[in-house]
This record gives structure tokens, sequence and C-alpha cells, in this order.
């Protein structure tokens, strides 16, 4: 569908201009100086040339076919402009001109009415209010766009919203020798979407790595499920910028239009297998590295250097990216031993010393690709003035160009004096990063792409035993009264229609009632006050725990009903039950999506730590496996220092319970489950909370 807009046979300029410093000048420019391999076509009333090329009047003047125009004009021209296009037969228009819905309704207005001209002539619109695209390819050359980084041909293909962060991006890539394949910012994204660009990169056989930019999303659930297609074939690095309140504001200001501080746009990355970075500059490395070197099959890295330090550097943040060092075979060990300087450390990391040569990194790297305790190399070389730095980056290039296992190089030199030796790397695509952090960090980038595609799916699980009609009625029902915080005994028995294992209760008017049924129950009993108008019932007095006895139920509701005064004021009866491990669960609604359901430690770990991770709906087997191991407390669900560890299979398996009435129930906008006792064998629900 896109493939006439990174491949037109004809471009035209609609506002082409003979002032320099115009965007219809520049554009046009780009075209030539790029080498642009099809037809360009000024189109101005007025002018006869422009930068030596032949201007048209209109574009209905002109002979050639005509699959992309540009749009240089004031908004209110463009459905006029739109029209002739679609007596021409363009197939794409890229308006770089704002004035649209970005500044308000009156500029929306204006999109709705040349989107019915190109509804009516099947033209699809890149913009308004972007840069527009780049197609590198020597085959093409084209260069719709009004920037200033002309890139060589390579790999790396970048979509984003933002022109200003595409072009920092590119800008990177350019800065480091290393090549982009296809860009495009489409600013306003009022036609063509950034998950449909994904989607024809996907598609696109020469595009190694996809590089993204979103500061929130417009149509989250396709996103998702095209970035989980795409993610599949190949590696998709994204960003999220505005995760700051302030952020979020700055973003709303300008182009991205709909950033929210959000956590979705996090969990939309993690679920569709997105490598996602909080830094521009990790994620240009780490695009780097893709574009030239294979996926490595697991997370066992040799490290070969030539000085000390730096590959203590890498090794720690190796080792915290959750990679590992193994020691060198017995065979590696020996080979090394009898080729390397009878100083050179030989295990992992290898010191070739500062005095080693060329066939000595050879002899490592071979030797690291056959070991099969290694997944990927790293190497970390300093070019002293003493030894042929031009052969041992020759070396690394013919290892790295075998593309048997990845290869990462920290190059430290000064850039000038080894001009050479850095293009020697350079052009034999060997990613290169000054510092030992970064080429650690691009590397763990690789590996944890790997980690990604070779992560176990799981099933969603289904309880074909719920009563999924019960809950609705309970939801319809409260929603009919106008209520939008559901009682106590509403939200429990939504809970037990979907099996949730919650802890014995009753729901009593009066006193005696209260007492009659803790003596149902058997103590001790837990007696809650329960009325929309208590949140936290603790805070308000509202909850007295251990219960021994009939005296003790009957003083307890007292002073309850004492203290509240509330006329809907009912009491809550709940079975006590002591010595649990306190979990919290909860969801909210995301927008667009299913829900966020969340998973953490009770108590002081979520009030003080925070100590809580999310996932989105569905939720399957494994990862609601996966969410136990991910909390910084994880150590304590198997038990530390006398604590007994908990019945982790029955938190999983309430996981899944939960995904499936959130499911089944879109109407819940919040869920608190605060807390969840776990116990060796069991988990109860003890207090829940659901807004509709
Ligand atoms: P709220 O959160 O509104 O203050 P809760 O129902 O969560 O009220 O009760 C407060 C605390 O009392 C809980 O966090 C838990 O520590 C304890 N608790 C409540 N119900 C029980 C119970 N059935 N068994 C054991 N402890 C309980
Ligand atoms: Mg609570």
């Amino acid at each position: 569908m896109l493939d006439a807009l990174f491949n037109p046979r004809g471009v035209a300029v609609i506002g082409a201009s003979s002032k320099e410093l115009h965007i219809g000048n520049r554009v046009i420019k780009n075209l030539i100086d790029f080498g642009y391999k099809g037809g360009i076509y000024p189109i101005n009333p007025k002018a006869d040339e422009i930068r030596g090329i032949k201007a048209y009047k209109s574009i209905l003047d002109v002979e050639g076919p005509v699959d992309v125009a540009h749009m240089v004009i004031p908004a209110k021209f463009t459905p006029m402009a739109f029209e002739d296009c679609g007596k021409k037969g363009v197939k794409h228009i890229i308006i770089n001109s704002g004035g649209f819905s970005e500044i308000g309704p009156e500029g929306a207005a204006i999109e709705d009415a040349f989107m019915e001209v190109a509804r009516k002539y099947h033209i699809r619109v890149l913009g308004p209010n972007c840069q527009g695209i780049i197609n590198s390819d020597p085959e093409m050359r084209a260069y719709c766009n009004f920037t200033f980084t002309f890139p060589e041909p390579g790999h790396i293909s970048i979509v984003a919203l933002s022109g200003g962060v595409a072009e920092v991006i590119h800008q990177g890539f350019s800065a480091m020798g290393v090549g982009t394949r296809i860009y495009a910012s489409n600013g306003n994204a009022c036609d063509i979407t950034i998950p449909e660009l994904i989607r024809y990169l996907g598609d696109d056989d020469k595009t190694r790595v996809i590089v993204t930019y979103v500061e929130g999303l417009k149509d989250p659930s396709t996103f998702m499920e095209v970035a989980t297609k795409v993610a599949a074939k190949k590696p998709v690095l994204a960003m999220k910028a505005g995760r700051t309140r302030e952020g979020a504001q700055a973003a709303a200001s300008h182009t991205g239009g709909l950033a929210k501080e959000d956590i979705a746009t996090d969990l939309i990355f993690k679920k569709a297998g997105i490598v996602d970075f909080r830094d521009e500059g990790e994620l240009i490395n780490a695009a780097a590295a893709f574009a030239s070197q294979p996926i490595p099959h697991g997370n066992r890295v040799g490290i070969i250097t030539n000085t000390g330090g730096p590959a203590v550097i890498g090794t720690d943040i190796l080792v915290d990216a959750g990679l590992e060092l193994p020691p060198l075979s017995a065979k590696t060990e020996g080979r090394l031993k009898a080729q390397l300087f009878p100083e050179a450390a030989v295990h992992n990391p290898v010191d070739v010393l500062a005095t080693g040569t060329a066939e000595h990194y050879r002899a490592c790297l071979d030797a690291m690709m056959d070991d099969d305790h290694f997944d990927c190399v790293l190497v970390n070389f300093v070019t002293p003035f003493f030894v042929d730095n031009d052969s041992i980056a020759r070396e690394i290039v013919a290892v790295s160009r075998q593309q048997r296992k990845p290869i990462v190089c920290n190059l430290m030199t000064d850039r000038r004096q080894w001009a050479e030796t850095v293009r020697i790397l350079q052009d034999g695509g060997v990613p290169c990063f000054a510092l030992p952090g970064e080429a650690a960090r691009a590397l763990a980038a690789l590996v944890r792409y790997h980690r990604i595609r070779s992560r176990e799916a799981g099933r969603v699980k289904k309880d074909a035993r719920v009563d999924a009609n019960r809950a609705r009625e309970i939801i319809s029902e409260a929603s009919r009264a106008g209520r939008q915080m559901l009682s106590a005994e509403e939200a429990y028995r939504i809970l037990e229609a979907y099996r949730i294992p919650v802890a014995e209760w009753r729901m009593a008017d009066t006193v005696e009632e209260a007492v009659s049924m803790a003596e149902e129950i058997g103590f001790p009993v837990v007696v809650k006050a329960d009325s929309a108008s208590v949140v936290h019932k603790s805070d308000m007095g509202g909850v007295a725990v251990n219960l021994e006895d009939v005296e003790a139920v009957r003083s307890a509701v007292q002073k309850m009903a004492d203290q509240i005064s509330a006329d809907d004021l009912r009491f809550f009866i709940q079975k006590f039950m002591p010595g649990g491990t306190e979990i919290i669960m909860g969801a909210r609604a995301e927008e667009g999506l299913g829900h966020a359901l969340m998973f953490g430690l009770g108590g002081i770990f979520v009030e003080v730590l925070k100590d809580v991770v999310f996932n989105l709906t569905p939720v399957t087997d494994a990862d609601a496996k996966e969410m136990l191991t991910r909390i910084k407390g994880a150590a304590l669900l198997d038990g530390v220092r006398g604590r007994k560890g908990v019945d982790r299979a029955a938190i999983e398996a309430l996981i899944c319970r939960l995904s499936q009435l959130l499911g089944d129930l879109p109407a819940i906008k919040e869920m608190d489950l605060n807390p969840v006792l776990a116990f060796e064998t069991g988990v109860f629900v003890v207090d829940a909370r659901i807004a509709i």
C-alpha cells in the first residue's frame, strides 16, 4: 500500500519556491542533491524554473507520472490542491505545512476537508505538519523531506511522529557512520499511522531493524497488534517520552497531541516484544548493533581486551543486564595459551595485553566463535602506537563478516590519528563505541531481543465454570442505580462468581445479626464498616480484627455504629486469617485496551517501596509466572529467615482468574484487592473495592 510513497516515480512540490530558505525550495534541492532517480516537478504559477528544473503552473500540466506530491502551501488552499492531485492520479501527499489540527478546531476542520477529497481519489496522506520521508535505496534515493542529513544506505529504518526526534536519531547514525534505509516522520498523522508504517517496514526485506519514537498512542490496540507481529520477525526498538507529568505536558503542546502520563505504553511495548529504551543515545547505539550483527542465541558473553579497566566496566554493565561471563572451554584455553603471549590472561575476559597483535585478536575471536560457551563477544580495543592497529581492525571485520555470533566493539582511540583504523571498522560494519559502557549496553540490547524472542508465550486460561452473567447483572444493577463504587457485598459476589477464593464473610445490618453471623463463621472474626462514604476503613476506625468472642463482636459493632455516621452503614463480618503474607492486586482500565493488572507485595512494600508490577490483560499463565519473579521482593514469596513461603501457584491462578474477570467485565474501571493474604497453601482476598 505504501510502496509508491517510498518508491515514487515522480515527485511534485506544490508551493515550490524560488526563495532558498523556503521549504518549497529546500525539498527540491534535497531531491536533486541526494540523487533522486525519478522525475522532479516544481509547481508554481509564476516561476519558469526552480533550481534549474522546469516549473509547472499546475500539477495537471505535468506529463510524467507523479506518485508523491509535497504540499508547502497555506493550510486553507490544501483541499483545492488535493482536487488537482486527485485528477492527476497522485497516490500520496506529504503535507509539510502546519496550521492544521495542531492549532485547534479550525485547523482540524481543514484536515477533514482535504481528507474528504483524499478518500474520493484514494490518496493517502502523510502529515500534515510533518517532515516527510527518505528512502536511501541506491535504486531510488528519494529525499522527500526538508531536513539536512543525507544518509548512507543501510538497514535501519526510522519512524517517528516527532520530526525533531527522528532527526536526532538520524543524526546519531550519521555521526557514527551507520547507514539508514527508510525514514518517515508523520507529524499530525491524520491518515497514515505509525502502525501502518511499522507494518510496511516489517515487510521490507532490506530493513533489518526498526526504530520508533512515540509520545503516546492514538490507537493502542492496533499498535500492539502490528508491533507484536513485526517484532516477532525483526527487532523493533522504541522509546516513549513524556514519562513525567511535566514531560507529558510538554508533549501535549506539540504534534504528539495525545500524550499523557501513562504506564500503558510501556506495557504495550513489553507485551508486543518491543525492545524499549529510556535514553535516546542507548537506543541509537543498540540500533547500530542490530543493523550489522546477528541476534545472539543466548546471554553468554566472551570479552577480549588489550587493557584491563575498560573490560571491568563492561563486565559490570553486562552482568547487571543479566548476561553471563562463563569461563573459557578447556579447548579454547589450550588454544589461546599456545597462541597468545605467555603473560596474557587466558580466562574470560581474555587480556591479550597492550602489545597483543592482530594474530592474537584473531586467535581469540576464532576461538570464541568456535567455543559453545559463548553466544556473543565484546571487544575492547585501545590503539597503542606500537602495534599494527589497522591489521587488528581488519581481523575484527573479517570475523564479524562471518556473522556467526554478534560482535560489539569498544574502540578507544583518537579518531583523527587513527582515522584509518576507525574507517576499516566502520566500513566493515563493526558496531564501534567510544565508551566501554556504551558497547556493553548495545550488546546487552541484542541479548534483550533474543530473550524477548525466545520467551514463552503461555496460554490465556479460561475457567468455563465462572458465572459471567451473574457478575454482569451485579454491575448493571449498580450502574442503573447510578453508583460508581460497588458495595463490599457486590464486590465479593463478583469475585465469587469467578471462583476467586475470598475469606468467608457475611453482611449484617444490626448488632445482633453481626453476632449470629460471627458465630456461623466461627471465631476469631473481623468486623468492617461498609458504606459508600468510607474508603479507607481502618483510617476511620472501621476495621476490628481478631475478635475472639460474641462480646468482642458486639462492642466492636457498637463502637463503629457510634463513630461512623453514615445512612448506608452496614457491617461486614469476615473470618480472621492471621499469619499470611500481604499481597496487593489491582486493575485499571486503559483507554482503547483492556486493563492494566497489578501485582505486588502489600503493606509497607507497596506504600514505601512501590514494589508492584503491571501487565496488560489478557494475562497468560506464563505472564503471571513472570510477574511473580519481576517484583523486587520476589525472594519473600519463597520465605526468608523463618518466614514461610507462599503458594505461588495459587497466586498465579488468581492473576489468571482476575484477567478473565476483567476481560469479561470491561465496565470495571478500577479494582483493588488489598490485601490478598497468601499462605503456604492457598490465597484469600480479604479486602475488595471495585469501581465501575
Ligand atoms: P482498609 O484497607 O479499608 O483499611 P482492610 O479490609 O484492608 O481495610 O483491613 C485493614 C487491614 O486489616 C488489612 O490490611 C489486613 O492487614 C487486616 N485484615 C483485614 N481483614 C483481615 C482478615 N480477614 N484476616 C486477617 N487480617 C485482616
Ligand atoms: Mg485494604
